[in-house]
């Protein structure tokens, strides 16, 4: 179990970590804005995270941080 954890106001809502999930749960926000007037991404499904990292190290922005529980 993981838990994958988004700094939404240091996200810029690129797309890249919603590009490289292999699992396919994360998506940009359709409820929010951060302070910058950006939808950030967001887990859909913890459960499903494999811990692959790929989220966090293609961030541009370091805003994803994954603590493997
Ligand atoms: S760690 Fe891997 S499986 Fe989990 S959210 Fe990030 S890209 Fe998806
Ligand atoms: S890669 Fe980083 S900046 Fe881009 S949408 Fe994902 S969390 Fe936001």
């Amino acid at each position: 179990m993981a838990k994958v954890i988004f700094n939404h106001q240091a996200c810029k809502g690129c797309g890249l970590c919603v590009s490289v999930c292999p699992k396919h749960i994360i998506a940009l926000s359709h409820e929010e804005l951060n302070e910058k007037g950006y939808a950030p991404a967001e887990c859909t499904d913890e459960a499903a995270c494999i811990v692959c990292g790929f989220c966090a190290t293609i961030c541009p922005d370091m805003a994803i941080e994954i603590i493997e529980e």
